[in-house]
């Protein structure tokens, strides 16, 4: 390496204290003023979340400019066009490590060439959710809750993503699907008391937008659980403003569906983003898409954890990667996830441990994966063991 990627890199790890506890408030990323490509970007602007989306980084020349692209990166920029295209936020750009192609959010928002590989068992749709759809934008699998899909578009776009079939075929046209149909399906289930409204990303909505859908839902009387899925927080903070919050809080409760994946996604602005919906009495629970190479290893995943509950997000999920096409480099073998659980459960605060699901491929819904605690069970006895190892006998 040479003396301006040492020195490069060392400013980097000065501004992003990663894997530090209690520098949440500390850790903030480059400042952009310091990049080329913002350097002159009023203060003002950048705090403005349509001036964020307009000037999202989608073209090699530009991301060129923020981190020295690697060979597997300039293939996965050449060949990403059409669904899931490029599209990075400048606020993600400022968390990005120039030099450092491992990097967990170069990782997971900058293509490679492995990414347009197809192996076996990868599908396009790999929860079935275009076959459990009974309406446009409505995915019905469980009998008591539904999953309303707003939108096609977000923030940006994660490599990752197990409804690349959908999202980012139109990054800069957010027109909301009209959702009667939709509604009309609700209103005649009274089964239904669950609506989870996602995307794509439901803020990438104007507020308008957003609330004439969330409008829809409150009219029908037996909804009682509302909820948003969104990643705006990790990739657009400055979309939760007060405009938002006034909208929202009219039809309080609601709850997010927030999604992190790895500590450095956690920094002083995402923190505020966070407060700004705690304060305003929307619980957060955070889901996090377990990836080989971003957040496989425990420590990791514990340090996320514990972050979020400093952020008051209560850790909910942690999902096997789905087998959709081209997401073979992200996937570990499923003992990674068992033995992290292992190294969570019993040896930290159980609000930090989520459950371990695999969502059943083909439409199986999630399914929780863990270790074993029952080592036997006769009549009347079980015999288990504890987070370290130790035997106990329970009589019943
Ligand atoms: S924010 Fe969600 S829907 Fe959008 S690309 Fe990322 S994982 Fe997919």
């Amino acid at each position: 390496m040479n003396h301006t990627a040492t020195a490069e890199r060392l400013k980097y790890q000065l501004a992003l204290p990663f894997l530090a506890a209690n520098h949440l408030v500390r850790r903030t990323g480059i400042d952009y003023h310091d990049m080329e490509l913002f350097k002159d970007v009023n203060p003002l602007d950048w705090e403005d979340w349509h001036w964020q989306v307009k000037n999202r980084i989608c073209a090699k020349a530009e991301l060129a400019k923020i981190i020295n692209l690697t060979k597997e990166e300039e293939d996965g920029m050449k060949r990403a066009s059409g669904k899931l295209a490029l599209a990075i936020t400048p606020h993600l750009a400022t968390l990005m490590d120039p030099v450092d192609p491992n990097c967990p959010i170069r990782r997971q928002f900058v293509p490679l060439g492995a990414e347009f590989q197809v192996t076996p068992h990868e599908m396009s749709d790999p929860c079935a959710e275009d076959r459990d759809s009974p309406a446009p934008g409505l995915v019905h699998r469980y009998p008591d809750r539904v999953l309303l899909l707003a939108t096609e578009c977000c923030a940006a776009y994660c490599r990752h993503c197990t409804r690349r079939r959908m999202v980012g075929d139109k990054p800069h046209v957010c027109a909301p699907t009209k959702f009667d149909e939709a509604l009309e399906y609700i209103k005649s289930n009274r089964k239904i008391r669950d609506v989870l409204i996602s995307g794509g990303d439901p803020f990438m909505l104007e507020n308008d937008e957003l609330e004439e859908i969330i409008k829809g839902v409150r009219a029908i009387s037996h909804v009682e659980f509302l909820r948003i899925g969104t990643r705006v927080p990790v990739s657009l903070p400055q979309r939760i403003n007060e405009d938002l919050i006034k909208m929202l809080k009219k039809y309080s409760p609601i709850w997010l569906s927030i999604h992190f994946n790895h500590p450095k996604e956690i920094n002083k602005r995402t923190k505020s983003a966070c407060d700004m919906l705690s304060d305003n009495g929307f619980p957060l629970g955070s889901q996090t898409v377990l990836l080989k190479g971003i957040n496989d290893k425990p420590y990791i995943m514990r340090r996320l954890m514990h972050e979020l509950l400093e952020i008051r997000a209560r850790p909910y999920y942690i999902y096997q990667c789905d087998p959709v096409k081209g997401t073979a480099h992200f996937r570990t073998p499923v003992a990674v996830g068992i033995n992290i659980i292992e190294k969570l459960r019993g040896h930290t605060s159980g609000y930090a441990v989520p459950t371990y699901v695999i969502d059943g491929p083909g439409g199986g819904g999630k399914i929780p994966v863990g270790p074993n605690y029952v080592l036997s069970q006769a009549k009347g006895k079980y015999v288990l063991r504890n987070y370290r190892g130790k035997i106990y006998t329970y009589i019943e």
